[in-house]
């Protein structure tokens, strides 16, 4: 099968699957307003694929010749890498910052097992690479959309899966071996729009010890399966949403939803990892490796567009030429660029992973950009909401300004600088709401990881001794672990 079409793509959400929305069984999601929300949006990634203006770029031909989506191929040089980043800006781009969801974070997770399945295979003679491969193939020849399963509900984060108290399922485990596969019970977090995608890809979230075995686990199953319940996120928007007022959470539900597993079998041939529990930390580590980039990519994309929205808000206001706010202004594009350039240089000196050819982007610039992003996000709002003014809290609905009886009175009232119409700077504080929403405001802080993820990796990743030896130059201590960069400098200030 070639690529799908979005028509395709819609009827294949037709299959039975178990989801649940604001209380209620829904029978068919493609019927339901707010799924369809999401729905909708993940099928950007088919409109964009079938057309031909983006083929060459998010497309490439097989071994037999069939068109299959770039992104489910591994990337092995630096070029592909760039690539990836161009699909994933025109996806964000085409879809107000937030990229099309049909692969955007599964693939990464992908990626992940196929580098860890052939080190558990060298150690263990398993069999799981491929297993693996089998199923990036069926991914790709049958174009379908898959969420990732990574996030366990955790329970007390102190204690390790196999330590929790009240119940044993508060990370996804092992329940039941049998000769035709496994069964596993437990439950996923936050996994973001698994109810509009085909398949889902559950791995283990966390390093892990021996007694913890039956949560080292990872598999792909299908979203219908026997026992799988969604329970979606709460949506920020009713039905018949008006894009006036919600102009991106009206177009743009992720829904994150919460997944319950009630005794799934997973036959053998889905198997990426089974019990070899000292292998779960690290199928964890390389897909925050790799999903970096697809983070940092589509945060700068997002970045332009919120920093467009401040410039075109200071401009209806009529304040762009006030210090303050070419301050804020400039901190903006700073800020933008910054993650631009720092994520795009993460892939210009890109990593690989010994036991692969897979290559991912270096990981200390990509937590450094993920974590950057992510620390100054309130900072950014701060001055957006302090530009555009507190009209983006208390601004009436469209409805009111479509009302023939309250038209006149908002057309006159809220207009802003002479030249802008009343409705674009309207429109432009309803972007301005959406955009610093408290969605967003958490969507920042921990998707893609929470802060002291990136901040360990960074703290791990650093090269302190090229730091120290800089230092000790100077301050001309001696270095007993001499380092390449500075051992053979010259001597400075020089004996001339
Ligand atoms: C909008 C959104 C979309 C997402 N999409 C996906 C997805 O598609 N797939 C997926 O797998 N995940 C997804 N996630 C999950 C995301 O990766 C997690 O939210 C993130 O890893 C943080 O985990 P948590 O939410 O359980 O928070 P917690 O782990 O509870 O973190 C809360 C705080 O506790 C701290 N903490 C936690 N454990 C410890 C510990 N042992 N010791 C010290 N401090 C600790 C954290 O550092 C943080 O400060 C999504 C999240 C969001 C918000």
């Amino acid at each position: 099968m070639a690529l799908r079409t979005p028509q395709q793509y819609l009827e294949s959400l037709k299959d039975g699957r178990v989801v649940y929305c604001n209380g209620e069984r829904v029978p068919d999601v493609t019927k339901h307003p707010i799924l369809n929300i999401c729905n909708h949006w993940v099928a950007m990634d088919y409109v964009m694929s079938n057309d031909p203006r983006y083929q060459d770029l998010l497309t490439d031909l097989d071994e037999e010749g069939d068109r299959v989506a770039f992104v489910l191929k591994p990337q092995r040089t630096k070029e592909d890498l760039l690539r990836l980043r161009e699909v994933v800006k025109l996806w964000a781009r085409a879809t107000f910052g937030k990229p099309s969801g049909a692969k955007f974070v599964a693939k990464d997770g992908l990626n992940a097992v196929t580098v860890v399945s052939r080190r558990v295979d060298k150690k263990y003679g398993t069999n799981y690479a491929v297993n693996v491969e089998a199923y990036r193939k069926y991914l790709q020849k049958n174009d379908l959309s898959f969420a990732m399963g990574l996030t366990d509900v955790k329970g007390d984060r102190s204690l390790r899966p196999a330590q929790q108290k009240q119940h044993g399922d508060f990370y996804v485990r092992i329940v039941e071996e049998r000769d035709d596969g496994i069964v596993v019970s437990g439950a996923k977090a936050h996994i973001s729009q698994v109810a509009a995608c085909n398949e889902l890809l559950v791995a283990p979230c966390r390093a892990m010890r021996e007694d913890d075995k039956a949560y080292a686990v990872a598999f792909g199953v299908p979203v219908n399966a026997k026992g799988i319940t969604l329970i979606s996120a709460e949506p920020e928007v009713e039905e018949g949403v008006d894009l006036f007022d919600h102009p991106i959470a009206g177009s743009v539900y992720i829904n994150d939803a919460l997944i319950s597993f009630d005794n799934v079998f997973i036959p053998k041939e889905r198997i990426f990892l089974k019990g070899e529990w000292e292998f779960a930390g690290q199928v964890a580590y390389m897909f925050a490796n790799f999903h970096r980039l697809s983070a940092e990519t589509y945060k700068a994309i997002e970045l332009e567009l919120f920093t467009g929205a401040a410039a075109l808000m200071a401009e209806y206001n009529g304040v762009e030429r006030a210090p303050h706010v070419r301050d804020k202004l400039t901190w903006l594009a700073m800020y933008t660029e910054a993650v631009e350039i720092i994520g795009k240089a993460a892939c210009e000196h890109c990593s690989s992973e010994k036991d692969s050819d897979l290559v991912y982007p270096n990981p200390l610039y990509a937590n450094i950009c993920k974590f950057y992003f992510a620390d100054n996000w309130h900072e950014a709002t701060k001055f957006i909401q302090d530009i555009a003014g507190g009209i983006v809290a208390t601004c009436p609905s469209s409805k009111d300004y479509f009302n023939p009886e309250t038209h006149g009175i908002m057309e006159k009232y809220l207009a802003g600088k002479e030249g802008v119409s009343t409705e674009s700077r309207l429109r432009m504080i309803k972007l301005v709401r959406d955009l610093t929403s408290s969605y967003e405001d958490v969507l920042t802080i921990h998707a893609e990881g929470s802060l002291e993820a990136q901040k360990l990796s960074i703290l791990v990743l650093a090269d302190f001794e090229r730091y120290k030896a800089a230092a000790m130059r100077a301050a001309r201590v001696e270095n007993v672990k001499p380092h390449p960069l500075f051992d053979n400098l010259p001597a400075f200030p020089p004996k001339l």
